[in-house]
């Protein structure tokens, strides 16, 4: 994925020109075409992401050209620009929805920078879109920051895994021990809108900044390690990995480093893959896994059940911990194929001497329903949805007879 693109079709350079320098300084990457037969040629090429359309142009109009684009099932967010009555212009973006078309709005000549920017910035800002450029820029600033949701034991006792006994999480009346957390990255992007890791992570990995993305998340999770430490709490962080992370070989030497430097154990670290990326023949994949496990990372596989692993995959991966896609588990008290899958889940990590984990547990029925099927170890809005560390740790104390609003302000 590149920047975002915006083309826009005017007859009239000078438009054109105003058009792409208010995109360019909005941060997209755009052009300008002056004819319906450079727009199909562009259109060829490849779709932009925004499309801005004049609908006077020679020898066509504007309402051909939304059909056009109809019939292709174009995709692209599209702006409409004229000189014309507004009511035209109405008609002609009912006309485009009718169609199926995404139109964004509609902007009447002349048209200003100014005014041009602040749409686009604002589409950017309620679509929560960004461009590459501003994701690097905001890894780069070390913009990116970590929510953490707590893990809770659910049954069992501690089997000298690294924990923080101590802290409970009281959900309901009854005490859960925290374990410890996931940490999930956050970005705000420039416009003020929260972007889903779901959005921004694939198009780190596919602009190699999954890289530096990942040694942030470590940087500031190894930063509350040895914070946390230094006051007495040893606990357990689980990070997400790409698998383009782990084609790195000195990847677990590195960050054993980072670690042991600061007083904290790798012990005291979960790396999650999901199951999917997990299914790989690469040999260095394996080779990388292994090295992490035997400085002492624990190793979960994400998202469990939705992938494509065999038996003899999961018994020869290195991993301590299952973690049972959320899909699953939001589903075991309304189906019983799902009810019977996380059973046979929880099972089926027992016996190959792994702990599992449940994810996504969102009532205190799913709970109840996980600890009579001997599931270790829960996450979930029903405990707590992933906030700010100082805000879990508000929590926590409140409820922990330990005095930890202090040790933690
Ligand atoms: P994941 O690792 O499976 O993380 C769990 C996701 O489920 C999180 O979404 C979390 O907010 C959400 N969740 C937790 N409890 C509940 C619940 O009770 N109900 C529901 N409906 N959802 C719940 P989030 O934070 O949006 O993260 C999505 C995915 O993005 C993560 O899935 C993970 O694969 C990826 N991700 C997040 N941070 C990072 C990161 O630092 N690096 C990498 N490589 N991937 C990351
Ligand atoms: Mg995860
Ligand atoms: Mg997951």
């Amino acid at each position: 994925m590149g920047d975002k693109t915006l083309v826009v079709i005017d007859d009239d350079d000078l438009v054109g020109q105003l058009v792409v320098e208010a995109a360019h300084q909005v941060g997209f990457s755009a052009s300008a075409v002056q004819d319906f037969e450079a727009l199909k040629q562009q259109v060829e090429v490849g779709e932009p992401d925004v499309m801005v359309l004049d609908l006077v142009l020679p020898n066509v109009d504007g309402i051909q050209v939304l059909r056009f684009l109809a019939d292709r099932g174009c995709k692209s967010k599209i702006w409409l620009l004229s000189g014309f009555d507004p009511k035209v212009v109405q008609t002609a973006e009912r006309l485009g929805v009718s169609l199926g078309l995404t139109i964004v709005g509609a902007l009447n000549k002349p048209v200003s920078v100014t005014t041009l920017k602040d749409e686009l910035r604002k589409h950017l800002r309620e679509s929560g879109d960004f461009t590459v450029h501003d994701l690097e820029q905001a890894i780069t600033d070390d913009n990116l920051f970590v929510h953490y949701q707590p893990k809770v034991r659910l049954s069992g006792s501690g089997n000298g895994e690294a924990s923080c006994g101590s802290l409970t999480l009281t959900v309901d009346d009854a005490p859960f021990e925290v374990i410890g957390f996931e940490a999930l990255a956050r970005w705000r992007n420039p416009h003020g809108a929260m972007v889903s890791p779901v959005k921004f992570i694939p198009v780190a990995e596919h602009s190699r900044m999954i890289e530096p993305l990942t040694q942030l998340v470590f940087r500031q999770v190894i930063e509350a390690l040895s914070h946390w430490k230094a006051r007495g709490i040893v606990l357990n962080v689980a990070v997400n990995i790409s698998p383009s992370t782990l084609a790195d070989l000195d990847m677990p030497d590195r960050l054993a480093d980072k670690a042991n430097a600061v007083g904290v154990g790798p012990e005291q670290i979960v790396l999650e893959i999901t199951e999917n990326s997990a299914v790989t023949e690469d040999p260095h994949f394996m080779d990388v896994l292994t090295r992490f496990r035997l400085k002492g990372f624990g190793l979960s596989l994400d998202d469990f059940g939705t992938g494509f692993s065999s038996l003899i995959q999961i018994y020869r991966m290195p991993f301590t911990e299952l973690k049972i896609d959320r899909s699953f588990v939001s589903e075991m008290d309304q189906n019983e194929e799902a009810f019977t899958i996380v059973k046979s889940i929880i099972d089926l990590g027992h016996n190959l001497g792994m702990k599992v984990c449940a994810e996504g547990v969102e009532t205190q029925q799913s709970a109840n329903t996980l600890m009579m099927l001997g599931c270790d170890y829960a996450q979930g809005f029903y405990f707590s949805r992933p906030v700010p560390l100082p805000d879990i740790m508000r929590r926590i104390a409140t409820v922990s007879e330990m005095d930890v609003t202090r040790r933690f302000s």
